[in-house]
This record gives C-alpha cells, sequence and structure tokens, in this order.
C-alpha cells in the first residue's frame, strides 16, 4: 500500500553480545536481579483478592520468580465497565498522540532492558540470545504501529463525489478488546497485539499466559508509566478459565489471540454463542512447518538453518521446522552433517552465554514431548538423542531429538519442542511434498535450500503458506520487514508487523455531506 513503508522509521539496534565489553556488565547486572520477586495482579485489585499462584523458573522448579493474583469474576466485570467507558475518548484522541504515548512506551522499554532480560530468561527460560530479541521484537511493535496510528488513524481519506457530495473515511477502535497472549512470547506478542488494539483506538483487556505473567505486568506498568491510561490497557493475569470469561463477556468487541489452534477454535466458538456485538477475531496459531532441501543446496549453510530453525528457543516458536524433506542423493551426507552440529548443542541453564537449548515451558509441556519420543521409539522409527548434563533435574528439559520419518503424513499434531523429523524424497516427488505439506491443513513457515530458480518458482507457486524463506532459517521474522502469520489452522491473519495489521482492529465510517 502506498504510504505503509515508514521511511522514517527504524527498528530497535538491540545489544552486540558478541562484543565481551558489552556483554559482561550486562551479564552482571542481570545477576544482580536474580534475588528480585516479581508480582502480577490485576490493574484495579478488588478488595477481595483472587488465588494467588507462584511463578517458578522453567529451569529449576524449585526457585520462585514471582506470584500471580488471578483475576476474579468481579474483577473481570468492574474491568470491561472500565474500558467500554474510556474507550471513546481513548478513540478520539487521534492517532497522532496515540502514537507519541506509544513511543514513548518504547523508550522506556528499552530503559528497563535489563529487567525485561531478566524476567525473559527467569520466567520464560530464554536464552540471552533470545530474550535480546524478544525486546527488541516488542519495542519495534510499539514503534511500527505507533507510526500506522499516525498515518492511518489521522486525518480521514478524502474520497471522490463525483455527484457533488464530500465523501470521507475513517478508522476507529472497534470497542474493548481482549488480548490473550502466548508463554513462548511473553513480551513481544504480549506488547504487539495490546500495542495495535491500542493504535487503533481500542481500549484493552490484556490477559498474559498463566505461566508468564510477570513479565506483561512489567510491561503493563511502563505503559501506564508512558501516560497510557490504566483504563485503556488493563491487566487480568489468571489461567485458562480467566480467558474463558473475558471471551464471554457480551461487552467485548474483538480478541487477538496467539497460541494454540484448538484453543483459537474454542474462543471462535465462544464468540459466535454469546450476545453483544460480531467480534473480530485475530488469531495467530501452530504450524506444521517443513524445510525442503534439494540436491543444489549448500550444505554448511543448512546445518546452520536447520539447528537454528529447529532447536533455538527450544523449538517453541510456531515458525519453528517441524519436518525436514532431504532430496535422496543427499540425504545420508546431509544427515551426518547435521548430526555433527547437533552433537554440539549445549543444553541447560539459560543464564549461561554459551547455552544453545534452554527449557520447556513447564512440566506438562515436557511430559507431552517426552510421550511423542517415546512413541516415535516404541515404532522403530530411528531415533537421535542427545544427552542430558547433569544437574538439571529440577528443570523441564527435554533434550534435543531427531526422529526419521516416512513422510509429514506420519505426524497428526504440532509437537511445539527441540524434536525435528526428517524425510526423505526423491526430485521427482517435489510436487507431492508440497501437496502432503499442504494437506496438514496448517499454512505457517516453509523453507526451502536451492539454487535452483526454477524450483523456488515452482514451490512458491505451489505451497499455500504464510511465510517462504528461502536459502535461510525459518524463524525470527522481522517487523516491517518480514510480516509474520499463516493461513488455514495457523491463524486467521492480518499478519502481525504488516501493513493491513491495524485495520483489523478498526472499524470503517464513512461521512457524506451533501454540499
Ligand atoms: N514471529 C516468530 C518467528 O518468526 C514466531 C512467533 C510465534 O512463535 O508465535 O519466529
Amino acid at each position: 500500500l502506498p504510504g505503509d513503508i515508514f521511511a522514517d522509521r527504524r527498528n530497535s539496534a538491540g545489544i552486540d553480545l558478541s562484543d565481551p565489553m558489552v556483554r559482561a556488565p550486562l551479564m552482571a547486572r542481570l545477576k544482580a536481579l536474580e534475588s528480585a520477586h516479581w508480582r502480577a495482579e490485576p490493574t484495579f485489585p478488588a478488595a477481595t483478592p483472587g488465588e494467588i499462584a507462584p511463578i517458578t523458573m522453567p529451569h529449576d522448579l524449585s526457585a520462585v520468580v514471582g506470584t500471580r493474583r488471578d483475576a476474579t469474576a468481579e474483577e473481570i466485570d468492574a474491568a470491561f465497565a472500565r474500558a467500554a467507558q474510556i474507550q471513546p475518548g481513548w478513540d478520539a484522541l487521534g492517532g497522532e498522540k496515540r502514537a507519541l504515548l506509544l513511543e514513548e512506551a518504547a523508550d522506556l522499554f528499552e530503559a528497563h532492558t535489563d529487567e525485561f532480560l531478566s524476567l525473559c530468561q527467569r520466567e520464560a527460560g530464554k536464552t540471552l540470545l533470545d530474550a535480546v530479541l524478544e525486546l527488541r521484537e516488542a519495542v519495534d511493535f510499539l514503534r511500527y504501529y505507533a507510526e500506522g496510528a499516525r498515518q492511518r488513524f489521522g486525518q480521514p481519506t478524502i474520497l471522490p463525489g463525483p455527484t457533488g457530495e464530500e465523501n470521507s473515511l475513517s478508522l476507529h477502535g472497534r470497542g474493548v478488546f481482549a488480548t490473550i497472549s502466548p508463554w513462548n512470547f511473553p513480551l513481544a506478542i504480549f506488547t504487539g497485539m495490546a500495542a495495535a488494539a491500542l493504535a487503533a483506538g481500542n481500549s484493552v483487556i490484556a490477559k498474559p499466559a498463566e505461566q508468564t505473567p510477570l513479565i506483561a505486568a512489567l510491561a503493563v506498568r511502563l505503559c501506564h508509566e508512558a501516560g497510557i491510561p490504566p483504563e485503556a490497557l488493563q491487566l487480568l493475569p489468571g489461567a485458562g478459565a480467566v480467558g474463558q470469561m473475558i471471551t464471554a463477556d457480551p461487552r467485548l468487541a474483538g480478541v487477538a489471540f496467539t497460541g494454540s489452534t484448538e484453543t483459537a477454535q474454542a474462543i471462535n466458538r465462544t464468540l459466535a454463542g454469546r450476545d453483544g456485538p460480531i467480534a473480530t477475531l485475530i488469531a495467530e496459531t501452530g504450524g506444521q512447518n517443513a524445510m525442503i532441501v534439494d540436491s543444489s543446496a549448500l550444505p554448511e549453510q543448512v546445518v546452520r538453518d536447520v539447528l537454528g530453525s529447529a532447536f533455538q528457543s527450544a523449538g517453541q516458536r510456531c515458525s519453528a521446522l517441524r519436518v525436514l524433506y532431504l532430496q535422496d542423493d543427499i540425504a545420508d551426507q546431509m544427515l551426518e552433517m547435521i548430526r555433527g552440529g547437533f552433537e554440539a548443542l549445549i543444553i541447560g541453564d539459560p543464564a549461561r552465554f554459551s547455552t544453545d537449548v534452554g527449557p520447556v515451558i513447564d512440566p506438562d509441556a515436557q511430559a507431552r514431548l517426552e510421550r511423542h519420543v517415546a512413541r516415535c521409539l516404541a515404532s522403530e522409527r530411528k531415533v537421535t538423542r542427545l544427552p542430558l548434563p547433569p544437574g538439571i533435574a529440577q528443570g523441564c528439559f527435554v533434550a534435543p531429538t531427531i526422529v526419521e520419518l516416512g513422510s509429514i503424513r506420519d505426524l497428526s499434531r504440532e509437537h511445539f519442542g527441540p524434536v525435528l523429523h526428517v524425510a526423505r524424497f526423491r526430485a521427482s516427488e517435489l510436487g507431492q511434498v508440497i501437496d502432503d505439506i499442504n494437506a496438514t491443513g496448517y499454512g505457517l513457515t516453509l523453507g526451502l535450500h536451492s539454487r535452483i530458480a526454477e524450483t523456488r518458482r515452482f514451490v512458491q507457486a505451489r505451497a499455500r503458506v504464510g511465510n517462504f524463506y528461502v536459502n535461510r532459517n525459518q524463524i525470527g521474522a522481522v517487523v516491517e520487514s518480514q510480516p509474520f502469520g499463516g493461513e488455514g489452522l495457523s491463524g486467521t491473519g492480518p499478519k502481525a508487523g504488516g501493513p493491513h495489521y491495524l485495520t483489523r482492529f478498526a472499524t470503517e465510517r464513512v461521512m457524506t455531506i451533501d454540499t
């Protein structure tokens, strides 16, 4: 769209972790934050408090990072009343003023880098690299959607009036929006969905994942410090029951959700079955993401991109590589090289800079992944697992695993963790491979390593997928450059960090004046 490339805006510079002069003092400051105790509670707590749950570290369940106080039915009800009351005024403030507040929040986020990195590590089990990337993305979302508010939610667009009328179109918030966010990007996606809803003129009820409310509470606190009214952005921590009460409320105008496909479908049913406005659902869900490697690929590059796509973030990205397809004439050699890199992965405490693969989020996730690997072992598939290092028994660690399969058809669901499946194909079967990938019903990321332009065109034309990456890894979409999101079972669109996202949070109004 013309005007949607924000030429003056720059993504956050992040932190150069390769520079020891930067890294060493940063790690010392993070160490000092290890004794901090954090709290998450509803923005306007009622006199009768809800249940209190401890939040523990995924890599050491005996260490408590803070506490979560769950929102009660009374607090949810009062939050909706406040949010509904403030929304028209927040919308009337206009895009420019909302942009300035979101940009102020971005600056405050950067000023609180240490706290955010510490929480990413301690509450979500992220490595330092992932923590830095996460904060950058959150800041980028704030500034990108601020710019979108400024450009799209300011002056009305003047439309043609051939019969002498004056016609104009303006964008407005829909009303009260709920954001229901995941634990795998507890800062970036939490912030991105709330910032977009706010930028478009909605008031927001933000329900973070039950595992990661502390980082969300810090983000909300800084947004309030930036000047966003607390009634316009309210935090309601809690488990699934809180999300269910929020999505059943007839005052809700829309939901932005990121998480599992099953939960998105459940939210869709709840929204359809309740009274009130016909609510918008923006859902970004799972994937059964493949990478295809043909015999023209550069092996060293493939090894790096396969390991990064499958095992960075312990495989806990919805974009992560799940099924690697290797062309049969290079498969043995490629697998040997991949195993070489795989065996060098370092598993353990995310606070150590050398760690490549940290924990998975909680014991449930760990048990689900172990059940899957046990089934693969029982089915006599070839399974390679890394040994877990000693001294990590208190944490939710899953040994990185490679499982050889016949095809993607052998998997019935997404396995959200450090498990890479590998299948082989003959060059003549490429079309069938893509059809099999499409037939999963998911359509999030697809990787291709090929030096043949015709193959790239063929795959692009045939694959039904949101983000197609060629000759690189398939994770880490960058705000504005790689708008992110899938189709089918992977989500509704529009893409986060892309030019169409904000308008889905908005309603359009046209005024016609007979002159
Ligand atoms: N945007 C992230 C990426 O490109 C994935 C988001 C998610 O896991 O929900 O890796």
